[in-house]
């Protein structure tokens, strides 16, 4: 707390004295905005305690369970989501995603599966969302024999019901789903009331959305993201939260001080890029939390919300806690009792700082031509680095970053004024990775796009006489 209070008021000294952006970037925890550190602070572990204890009295809000009580199933726990979030602000618009899913796959009849969404509307339409699943699951033996038997779980007598034989039938069986994934639910819940009560006028529109269906086929997630690809709706940044609520492994080792976020590829790709703008702006607001970036879509063959999002071209990351129980997974042991209050809400606060950074920044700048082709060249001399994006509107400065073509982490970053082209003399651009963020007036950093090639499509070559 002293930190961030001295932090701000760096920031007041160093405006009150005019100095430029370029100074004030020379140290990072300069760039922090009071409001941001006052929004993350007003995340409360009570909150959250309390949406778990009311999430687990439902008993189970799996997409199958029944829908006519209003105290227990996914009914009942999906229409006090929407009462609660309502009951925030006027300013979030709160309502149910509502599809009529067909028989597929693990959706054994016809449902009406309801993802609830609260949109707090920006200055522009390009949207920033943050996501759990509310809906559970619980099958016998749960996720721990289904590891420890390598994929064929074996019948459980700690599992109060079996699933029902009739595929009509109503699958009404235990499923507490606290951490899975009423954290994540939890988490997004509590983000939509700090945020729509900051009074914060953002750029980007925010939207915490509570998925369905994900543990049929991250089916809520998926039918969401058709509808925003078929309506073209701006999409800039997906950060879903899937498990973020326990910090005891089953194996016995405790880790609360990080947290993992994983990301699509290729390495230079979008989701990559938004992974390390958690890690860069959540540690800067959030230095007492570790986010610990992995280069691979998802855990070995375990499947989250973000992939759906990813899968249409959107830019999505997955946050899971770093030591999981896996005896407390699709399971009746996945109760209150299994949570960690204070790693909840480090996790939150990574996702609150990250997701208002990013909301009040420019879009991150474009680095390709009308031919979709990076715009990075040798000239003027034939060996420097010369690198041109396009303006992003609200942009007062860009900042230029770089790395050896080896390794995941930006090494070097320079700070340019409102300009959309700089020349790094001899710098040989085989040799390194480039990428652009933009930057507004009050140091508001968006993720950086990078300078890649896309692959090539391979033609065959024509031999004579064939
Ligand atoms: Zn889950």
């Amino acid at each position: 707390m002293m930190n961030s209070g001295m932090r701000v008021g760096l920031i007041v000294l160093l405006v009150l004295f005019g100095t430029s952006l370029a100074a004030r970037a020379q140290d990072g925890a300069g760039d922090l905005d009071p409001r941001i550190v006052k929004l993350v602070a007003s995340i409360s572990e009570e909150r959250l305690g309390n949406i778990l204890k009311k999430l687990e009295s439902f008993e189970t809000r799996s997409t199958l369970s029944s829908t006519t009580s209003t105290t227990r199933g996914v009914g009942a726990a999906r229409q006090w989501i929407l009462d609660e979030m309502r009951s925030y602000s006027p300013k979030l618009q709160v309502s149910f995603d509502a599809y009529q899913v067909a028989p597929q796959g693990r959706i054994t009849r016809t449902v009406d599966l309801r993802n609830v969404m609260a949109i707090l509307p920006g200055r522009s339409p390009r949207r920033i969302y943050v996501s759990g699943h509310y809906d559970t699951v619980a099958r016998p033996g749960g996720q721990g024999a289904s590891n420890a038997s390598g994929g064929t779980p074996p019948a459980d007598p700690d599992a109060r019901t079996a699933p029902p034989a009739d595929p009509n039938a109503p699958l009404d069986n235990l499923a507490p789903g606290v951490n899975d994934d009423g954290s994540g639910t939890a988490l997004t819940i509590e983000l939509a009331r700090v945020f729509s009560q900051s009074g914060i006028d953002f750029d980007a529109t925010l939207v915490f959305m509570c998925h369905a269906g994900e543990e049929q086929g991250l089916v809520g997630a998926r039918l969401h993201a058709q509808k925003a690809a078929a309506e073209k709706i701006p999409i800039e940044a997906v950060l879903n939260n899937d498990i973020v609520g326990n910090d005891r492994g089953g194996s016995g080792i405790i880790d609360g001080a990080t947290i993992r976020l994983y990301s699509e590829g290729p390495e230079d790709s979008p989701s990559r890029a938004l992974a390390r703008f958690v890690q860069r702006w959540g540690g800067r607001y959030v230095p007492s939390h570790k986010v610990r970036p992995m280069a691979r879509p998802d855990r070995f063959s375990r499947g989250g919300d973000h992939s759906a999002y990813n899968q249409l071209g959107f830019t999505a990351v997955g946050f899971r806690e770093s030591r999981e129980n896996f005896t407390r997974q699709h399971d009746v042991r996945d109760t209150y009792e299994g949570i960690s209050l204070p790693y909840l809400a480090q996790n939150a606060r990574v996702n609150a700082a990250a997701a208002a950074t990013l909301a009040l920044a420019p879009a991150p700048p474009s680095v390709l031509n009308d031919r979709n082709q990076p715009m990075i060249t040798r000239a003027p001399s034939g060996y420097d680095a010369n690198l041109r994006w396009t303006a992003s509107p609200g942009a007062a400065a860009y900042r230029i970053f770089w790395r050896e073509a080896w390794g995941p982490d930006w090494q070097h970053e320079l700070l340019v004024g409102n300009v959309t082209n700089l020349v790094l003399p001899n710098v040989q651009i085989d040799d390194y990775v480039f990428g652009v963020a933009a930057i507004d007036a009050h140091g508001h950093e968006s993720f950086v796009n990078a300078y890649v090639t896309p692959p090539r499509a391979s033609t065959p070559i024509k031999v004579v006489g064939q």
